[in-house]
């Protein structure tokens, strides 16, 4: 069957899902449902238990014996490597599933999310390998009556809160190395992306993960959230989303004092120098804003660009822009889709309208597109933008790119770091002495060299400054989920203490 074909048409009724704990579905009954609308189409596909504390609290018993009874964080690092392989086969015999519902409740292109999967498998299979070489240290040079070993354990029962605008994708940075370290996990998708959390735990459990490893608790921010940063049987809390709330998982977690991950907002620069590959350059600088509608946290939404070829290659990202095909997610030609919530669409235009107040000049898009259903932004370009607009200070998370030009290398530098965030940033420059120094003065936590938001499960991720504290993925990402514990031991008997 092909099976593309056949899931590329919008579902006739919303489909309803139950949530997740100890191995079992649990349907919404008395709980009631939030509806889900495609942002694309705004129709209604999805719809999910409103779940309540009582249900945080089960999922957590849960997670909580699960980890303690040691049927995952004591068995050999092989055996949970098995379980992660297998994973990544299933993800990918259903792909396509996966990659239809995330179309349908983010507005991503189906093309698009069809390659975050694939990616996702990546993760999984990463992990295994990370499973399997997560060791710790020996100290052998401690005199003839002492030996020191360093073991890293899992830190336990980890809280997992994801936003929507990668609802798999930053799932799967997260869970395989979390799984891979021993520990057990409750995830709390965003309100309005839960789909495809709910997906992961079939396929977990289809690839032998036991039941009460990974749960999934579906609900608000304010009410599973909130409880959730506050508990006082969660080890640790991963937390994805805006630097707003991690601000407040700060002050909730010091309940218990436990350990939190935090990956929040960015305004990341892209340093342009005259002596780039301008081709290549302006094709990246349009895809770093362009991507995911520009709703990545990641997204090069600073164009920091030299003076002398700044007007030309303003001109250059636009006329990219303007050929990029904005349009319905479920068509597989489409590259930039629908603007994933109504509160973020009105964000976004409020940032356009109070460009064009500020004085910004607008080069192009500057407005919402209508193709008769679901909401769109044309990617937008405003030039003549100074360091005090809100439009350069402020994450706008949409397509929304601010062009800043600079004279000296020091100047761009300075303007790149003119920011309370450090998540990511890039350079384009054929000079290699330009490309080092700045890659090296520029406080992010992602860097690239003429290219931008690339990425893979190797390399860890995670902001310097107010973008956060921690990283994910990479074996970095595994020790995270880890506590460091030394062991002294005696050889022979102790020097006495009393004669
Ligand atoms: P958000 O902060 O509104 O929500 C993120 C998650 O937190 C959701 O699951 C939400 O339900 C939950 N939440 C809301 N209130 C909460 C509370 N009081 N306590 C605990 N949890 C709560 O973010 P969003 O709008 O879903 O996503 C957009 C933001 O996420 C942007 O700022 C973006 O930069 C950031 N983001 C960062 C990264 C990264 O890796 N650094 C990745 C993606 C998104």
């Amino acid at each position: 069957m092909d099976q593309r074909a056949a899931t590329l048409a919008l579902p006739e009724t919303p489909r309803s899902f139950g949530f997740f704990v100890d191995g079992q579905t649990i349907e919404a009954g008395p709980r009631g449902h939030f509806e889900r609308r495609s942002p694309g189409h705004d129709v209604p596909v999805t719809r999910m238990p409103k779940c309540t504390k009582a249900d945080l609290d089960m999922a957590v018993a849960a997670a909580r014996r699960a980890f303690e009874d040691g049927r995952w964080s004591r068995i050999p690092a092989v055996e949970r490597a098995d379980v992660l392989l297998r994973a990544a086969q299933i993800l990918r015999r259903r792909t396509e599933e996966i990659a239809y519902w995330e179309t349908l409740e983010n507005g991503k292109p189906i093309s698009q999310a069809r390659a975050e999967v694939g990616g996702c498998a990546g993760m999984f299979e990463y992990a295994a390998g990370a499973a399997r070489a997560l060791h710790g240290d020996a100290f052998n040079n401690l005199g003839e009556g002492m030996f020191g070993v360093v073991t890293r354990e899992p830190i336990g029962v980890v809280g997992l809160i994801t936003p929507w605008n990668f609802p798999f994708l930053i799932l799967c940075e997260r869970v395989p190395y979390i799984l891979a370290a021993g520990c057990t996990i409750v995830a709390k998708p965003s309100e309005v992306t839960s789909a495809t959390t709910l997906l992961l735990a079939e396929v977990l459990a289809e690839a032998g993960l036991p039941a009460g490893c990974y749960n999934v608790v579906t609900g608000s921010g304010s009410t599973v959230g909130q409880a959730m940063t506050e508990h006082a049987d969660i080890d640790m809390v991963s937390f994805t989303g805006s630097t707003a709330v991690g601000r407040r998982c700060v002050a909730a977690a010091a309940g218990n004092f436990k350990k939190l991950g935090l990956e929040l907002g960015g305004k990341n620069p892209q340093i342009v120098f005259a002596d780039a590959d301008l081709e290549d350059a302006a094709d990246g600088v349009a895809f770093g804003i362009g991507f995911n509608t520009g709703q990545c946290c990641v997204s090069g939404s600073r164009l920091i660009v030299e003076r002398s070829v700044a007007r030309d290659f303003e001109a250059m990202v636009a006329a990219k822009l303007a050929k990029a095909k904005v349009g319905d997610p479920l068509d597989p030609e489409t590259q930039i889709g629908a603007i994933t919530t109504t509160a973020q669409n009105d964000t976004i235009l409020g940032y356009i309208a109070n460009g064009k107040q500020e004085g910004a000049r607008l080069v192009c898009g500057g407005d919402r597109l209508d193709f008769g259903r679901g909401q769109y932004i044309a990617p937008t370009l405003f030039g003549d933008v100074t360091g005090t607009m809100a439009i350069a200070r402020e994450e706008i998370f949409g397509p929304v790119l601010a062009v800043m030009p600079f004279d000296t290398m020091e100047e761009a530098i300075a303007i790149a770091n003119d920011t309370v965030y450090g998540l990511a940033a890039s350079v384009w420059t054929k000079n290699i002495d330009k490309a080092l120094t700045v890659s090296r003065r520029v406080r992010a936590g992602r860097f690239w060299v003429n290219t931008t938001l690339a990425g893979g499960p190797e390399l860890p991720i995670g902001g310097f400054k107010q973008s956060g504290w921690g990283r994910e993925a990479g074996i970095y990402g595994v020790e995270e989920y880890t506590q460091v514990k030394s062991v002294h031991i005696e050889i022979g008997r102790r020097q006495p203490w009393v004669g």
